[in-house]
C-alpha cells in the first residue's frame, strides 16, 4: 500500500532535492566539563582558507535539507558529548593573527564586523568564522530553478516592524542602502485580494474526522466561516463567540491583577477555564502560536500573545476586553508586514557582506542584490581584509595568559575534520548562547550557567516550488492555518517584485509554497519542549519530510485540482535545530530580575571576549541581533589601539 500511495504522492520523481543520510540521534546530555585547551596546545594548529573556495560552489542553489545540514553540526556535538579532542587530529601551527575575529556568521556576526570596521576603519583585518557552508545564519537564501525561471525564498523571513527599529539597526540598514519605504511599492498588497484569495484553515482527518479545507477566514462572517468547520455544534458556538463578543471574563480585577492572571495562564487554559469553551475549541488553536514561539498554546502565556499578537492575521480571540491597548509588536503593530526581500534577511546578510568583500557580490543597490550570484570563491582570500570562512567550526576560544592582560585571544576551529587556530586581538562570539560554554570553559561558572539557560526553538522551514499555483486560485486561498497537520501554516509566496525580480502574478506561473512545522511537546516546559523538538528534527529523515509535504499538499489542495506527483518541482527544508532566540516564559520561568536575567548575566564581556547574538538580547529578530553587535563591539572598544 505504502509503494502505491507514494507512487501517486510521487515519491519516486526526480525534482529538485538531495537525499541525505538520517542526521545523527540527539542526546540530552548536561554540560561536560571540556579538557580541551590542553588539547589544543598538545596538538599544534594551523590557519585554514575556506572550504567554500571553489568557484563552482553555489550553496543557496542546493536543494534538499539546508539549514542545519548534515555536514555542519557533528563537531559540536562531539564538543557537548567530550568526544571532540579524543578525536582531534593535529596540524602544523601558523599563527594569523586579526585585528578582529567573529564566530558566527549571521546577522549578528556580519553587523559585529560592520560595527568594528565603523570604528577600526576598512583596513582591518577580521575574520568571520560559520559552521554553516553559507552566511547568514537563520537569514540563509535558497534558490529553486523552474523552467527558465529563478524563484527565491529564504530563512529568515522579513524586516519586522521597522519603525521600531532603534538608532543602531536603522543605522545599519541606511548604511547599507535600505530604504524600507521602498517595500510599499515593492511588495503588491493589492495582488491576492483583487484574486479574491484569502485566508484558509485545513482541518485534518486525524484531529477532526475528516479532511476539509475552508476558506474566506476573516472574509465571510465567522459563524459562517465556521458553520463549514467538521466541528460540533458548541465548538462553533464557542469560537464565534470569542472572535463576536467582547467580554471581559475577568472583570473583578484591576489592569495589574488582570496581566498577573494573564501573565500565569496559557491560553489553552484560558479557552476552557475562564472562556468556559468546550475542549473541541483546543485544537482548532493549539498550533497558531508555533510561528512565533515555536510551542503551542498550551505553553504560551495570554500576556505573550497578546502583546507579540500572531503574524499571519488569525489572531487569538478573547483577550482584547480584558487587557485594551498594548505597546507590544502584536495587536498594535504599527508597519504591515511587507518588508521582505525575495530571500527575506538573506539579502540584509548579503549586503553586509557586499560591504566587506565588493567583488564577492556585484552591484550597488538594495534591488541590485537580489539577482546578484554570490562568488564564494572570493569569501576568504588571503589579500582581504575581510574574510569569511565557511564549514568552520569554532571548538575553543581562549586568553592568550590571564584575561585581565592578555593582549590576544586564540580560536580554534575545525574544517573537513582538520584543526586550525588562528589568533585575534579582539573576538565577539556571535554563536548561539549554549554553545559558549563549550568554546570557553575560562569564563565564570555563573556566566556559564546564565549562557546554558535558554534553549532556541527547533523549526522547519520547507519550501516547495510548484509548477503553478491554480489550486491556490481555485480555492480562494492564498495562506492556510492547518491546526493538526505535520506543517502547521502553509502560503504561496510573498508578491514581492524588486530590480530584475518578479515574483510570479498569474496563476499559470511557476511559484514557491512556504510550509512551516515547529516540532513541540505539549505538556512540558518550553525549554523542554524545544529540547525534544530538536530530537525529532535530527532524527526525522528527508524521505519522511517529503512524504509529509506532498501527503498535506495533496489533501489540503487536491480539491483544487493540485497533483503531488505532476505540480511538485522541487523542495528545499531548511532544518534549524538551534532557530529562534529563547526569551523567558512567564508560565515556566522565574520572575528573574533585570540584571539576573540569563541572557544579560550571559552577555557580560571577559577581557577582550564580547557576546553578540539574538540570544543575547533574548528576542528573535532581526534587530536584536544588530542591536546586540554593536553593544558587544561597543564593550571591546576600550581596548582600541591596544
Ligand atoms: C526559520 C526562522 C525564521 C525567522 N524569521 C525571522 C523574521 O522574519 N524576522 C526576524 O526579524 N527574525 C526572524 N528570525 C529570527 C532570527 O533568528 C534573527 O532575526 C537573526 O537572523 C538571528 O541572527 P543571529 O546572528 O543572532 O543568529 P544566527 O542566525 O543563529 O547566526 C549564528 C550563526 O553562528 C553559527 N555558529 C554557532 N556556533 C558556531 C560555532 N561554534 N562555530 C562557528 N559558527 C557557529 C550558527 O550556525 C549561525 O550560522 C527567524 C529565525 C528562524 C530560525
Amino acid at each position: 500500500m505504502q509503494d502505491t500511495r507514494d507512487h501517486e504522492l510521487g515519491m519516486d520523481r526526480r525534482i529538485t532535492r538531495r537525499d541525505f543520510l538520517n542526521g545523527v540521534a540527539v542526546s540530552l546530555g548536561g554540560l561536560a566539563a571540556s579538557t580541551y585547551l590542553t588539547g589544543c596546545v598538545r596538538h599544534g594548529l594551523a590557519d585554514s582558507t575556506s572550504a567554500a573556495n571553489n568557484p563552482q560552489n553555489d550553496p543557496p542553489a542546493a536543494a534538499g535539507l539546508r539549514g542545519d545540514a548534515v555536514g555542519s553540526f557533528e563537531p559540536a556535538h562531539e564538543l557537548r558529548d567530550g568526544t571532540f579532542w579524543q578525536n582531534a587530529g593535529g596540524a602544523a601551527p601558523t599563527d594569523s593573527t586579526y585585528d578582529f575575529i567573529v564566530v558566527g556568521a549571521g546577522i549578528s556576526g556580519l553587523a559585529a564586523a560592520h560595527f568594528f570596521r565603523k570604528q577600526a576603519g576598512p583596513g582591518a583585518r577580521i575574520l568571520i568564522l560559520d559552521n554553516h557552508d553559507d552566511f547568514g545564519g537563520h537569514a540563509q537564501r535558497k534558490e529553486f530553478r523552474v523552467g527558465k525561471r529563478t524563484l527565491l525564498s529564504y530563512g529568515a523571513q522579513s524586516i519586522e516592524s521597522p519603525s521600531l527599529f532603534g538608532a543602531e539597526s536603522k543605522g545599519l540598514l541606511t548604511d547599507l542602502g535600505i530604504d524600507v519605504q521602498k517595500f510599499y511599492r515593492y511588495y503588491d498588497q493589492n495582488l491576492y485580494p483583487s484574486m479574491k484569495l484569502g485566508s484558509g484553515m485545513f482541518f485534518d482527518r486525524e484531529t477532526f474526522g475528516e479532511d476539509r479545507l475552508v476558506a474566506g477566514f476573516g472574509a465571510i462572517p465567522h459563524h459562517e466561516f465556521f458553520a463549514k468547520a467538521p466541528l460540533s455544534e458548541k465548538a462553533r458556538r464557542d469560537i464565534v463567540r470569542l472572535y463576536t463578543e467582547t467580554v471581559d471574563y475577568l472583570s473583578g480585577l484591576t489592569r495589574e491583577q488582570k496581566e498577573a492572571v494573564l501573565k500565569k495562564t496559557s491560553y489553552a487554559d484560558f479557552l476552557t477555564k475562564i472562556a468556559k469553551c468546550s475542549p473541541e475549541v483546543v485544537p482548532v488553536f493549539q498550533t497558531r502560536s508555533h510561528d512565533l514561539f515555536g510551542v503551542g498554546i498550551d505553553a504560551v502565556s495570554c500576556a505573550t500573545l497578546y502583546e507579540e499578537g500572531d503574524d499571519y492575521g488569525y489572531g487569538y480571540p478573547g483577550l482584547d476586553a480584558m487587557l485594551g491597548s498594548s505597546g507590544g509588536r502584536g495587536n498594535h503593530k504599527p508597519d504591515p508586514y511587507i518588508f521582505h526581500f525575495p530571500d527575506g534577511n538573506a539579502s540584509v546578510a548579503r549586503l553586509l557582506v557586499r560591504s566587506f568583500i565588493p567583488d564577492a557580490l556585484a552591484g550597488h543597490t538594495m534591488e541590485d542584490v537580489v539577482t546578484a550570484q554570490a562568488d564564494y570563491s572570493r569569501l576568504d582570500r588571503p589579500d582581504a581584509a575581510v574574510r569569511v570562512r565557511l564549514s568552520s567550526t569554532v571548538v575553543g576560544v581562549h586568553h592568550r595568559g590571564d584575561p585581565a592582560s592578555a593582549r590576544e585571544v586564540e580560536v580554534f576551529y575545525t574544517q573537513n575534520r582538520r584543526l586550525f587556530r588562528v589568533r585575534g586581538r579582539l573576538c565577539v562570539l556571535a554563536c548561539y548562547n549554549s554553545m559558549i560554554p563549550y568554546l570557553c570553559p575560562e569564563l565564570p561558572a555563573k556566566q556559564k550557567e546564565a549562557l546554558a539557560y535558554g534553549v532556541r526553538a527547533p523549526l522547519l522551514y520547507s519550501h516547495v516550488a510548484i509548477r503553478n499555483w491554480t489550486a491556490f486560485h481555485k480555492l480562494g486561498v492564498f495562506q492556510i492555518a492547518a491546526p493538526g497537520s505535520y506543517h502547521v501554516y502553509a502560503a504561496i509566496d510573498f508578491p514581492v517584485s524588486m530590480g530584475e525580480y518578479h515574483c510570479p502574478s498569474r496563476p499559470d506561473e511557476p511559484m514557491v509554497a512556504f510550509m512551516v512545522r515547529t516540532p513541540c511537546q505539549p505538556g512540558l516546559s518550553q525549554r523542554e519542549q524545544h529540547r525534544l523538538g530538536r530530537v525529532e528534527l535530527y532524527d526525522v529523515t528527508f524521505e519522511t519530510l517529503e512524504r509529509n509535504i506532498r501527503d498535506q499538499l495533496a489533501r489540503m489542495l487536491g480539491p483544487g485540482g493540485f497533483n503531488p506527483a505532476e505540480d511538485i518541482e522541487g523542495i528545499t527544508v531548511g532544518r534549524w535545530a538551534h532557530g529562534y532566540a529563547y526569551s523567558p516564559n512567564s508560565l515556566f520561568d522565574p520572575d528573574f530580575a533585570e540584571d539576573e536575567l540569563p541572557n544579560v548575566v550571559g552577555r557580560k564581556p571577559f577581557g577582550r571576549l564580547a557576546i553578540a547574538n539574538s540570544d543575547a538580547g533574548a528576542i528573535a529578530y532581526l534587530d536584536t541581533a544588530i542591536n546586540e553587535a554593536y553593544r558587544a563591539v561597543q564593550e571591546l572598544s576600550r581596548y582600541r589601539g591596544s
